[in-house]
């Protein structure tokens, strides 16, 4: 395989660069350090079997020319994280729309394959037991505050799909829920690393709201093979489908985990929406993904368990 990863540089598509190289495959990575950094990087750096581009996927020219020798696009850039989305809702919209439009359609003129990482977001406010790929689910209730970002990977996932059918590129949608694990910054919000963050440094540790929301977290170890495997199998092709962790927790169950693993002596806080992301923030009560999906197509079974990710 002929790699490039966009979005490389961040948490998930670093492990995803490690992944690849190790099974033997070349990678290119166009990543602009946004929320990224060289430094999840620094074990490939000297690798002859891999490149790190910087630059935007916003740049078109760029981004036609860092594609025009793969065979594999893994489309993982974006404006990620509550705090940039609700801060910055028309500059999160534009480079996941625009952005995503530049490598669909570079993709589509190399006849690269072709992933895009969406979110569970798309289902909006859907807080049904295991959220399935039907697709009339797909933004079917808004959440208000994150609604750019929501929007944007809901039309990134049209445009897949428009391609795919019109243009037969091989391209496959994974709806990522809740994914955590090394090299993942509290800095943007994401709740485990900012509470074992807080723990380790014996601060308060400061659930949003009152801690009864439920989510259940995917290991990136878990999901990087199911990524790959997804893109090797035909049957997956013009498809959505859920990747992420079944076993279900509540935000405050969460924070006594982290501090029970981590020996910490901090106390958990409790500070409404408002006061955390402004006024107007909505949050959905639960979010749980059906895998069954991943499961039949490529066997996906998370093993590890919440434990284990924190640890
Ligand atoms: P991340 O912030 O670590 O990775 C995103 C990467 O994209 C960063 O390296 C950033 O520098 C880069 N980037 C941003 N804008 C860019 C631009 N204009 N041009 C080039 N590069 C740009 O976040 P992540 O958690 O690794 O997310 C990876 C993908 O998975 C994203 O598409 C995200 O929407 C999706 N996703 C992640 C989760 C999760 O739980 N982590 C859940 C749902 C969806």
């Amino acid at each position: 395989m002929k790699a490039v990863v966009t979005g490389g540089a961040g948490f998930i598509g670093s492990h995803l660069c490690d992944h690849l190289i190790a099974h033997g495959h070349e990678v290119l990575v166009l990543d602009d350090l946004s929320t990224g950094s060289e430094t999840n990087l620094e074990q490939l750096s000297g690798n002859p079997d891999f490149e790190l581009v910087k630059g935007s996927i916003l740049d078109k020219t760029l981004v036609r020319d860092v594609i025009s020798e793969c065979d594999t696009v893994f489309h993982l850039a974006a404006a990620v994280g509550v705090h940039t989305i609700v801060d910055k809702p028309l500059q999160s919209l534009r480079t996941n729309l625009h952005g995503t439009e530049n490598v669909v359609e570079a993709a589509a003129a190399r006849g690269a394959r072709f992933l895009v990482a969406s979110t569970s977001e798309v289902y909006g406010k859907n807080d049904t037991d295991g959220l399935t790929e039907d697709a009339d689910r797909i933004l079917g209730s808004p959440l208000k505050s994150r609604w750019s970002y929501a929007a944007a990977k809901g039309l990134d996932e049209l445009v897949a799909y428009v391609y795919g059918e019109e243009t037969g590129l091989p391209c496959v949608i994974t709806r990522f829920f809740n994914i955590v694990g090394p090299r993942q910054t509290g800095r943007y919000g994401m709740v485990v690393p900012r509470f074992v963050g807080q723990a380790l440094a014996g601060e308060p540790i400061t659930v949003y709201g009152d801690g009864t929301q439920r989510r259940c977290f995917g290991s990136v170890f878990d999901i990087i093979p199911a990524v790959v495997k997804l893109m090797e199998t035909p049957a997956a092709y013009n498809r959505a489908v859920n990747l992420g962790g079944l076993e279900e927790v509540t935000i405050r169950g969460l924070a006594e985990r982290v501090v029970e693993l981590t020996g910490s002596s901090s106390r958990i806080e409790y500070v409404s929406y408002e006061d955390a992301y402004g006024e107007g923030y909505e949050d959905m009560q639960r979010r749980m993904p059906d895998t069954a999906l991943a499961g039949g197509l490529i066997g996906y079974k998370p093993q590890r368990r919440l434990d284990d990710i924190i640890g």
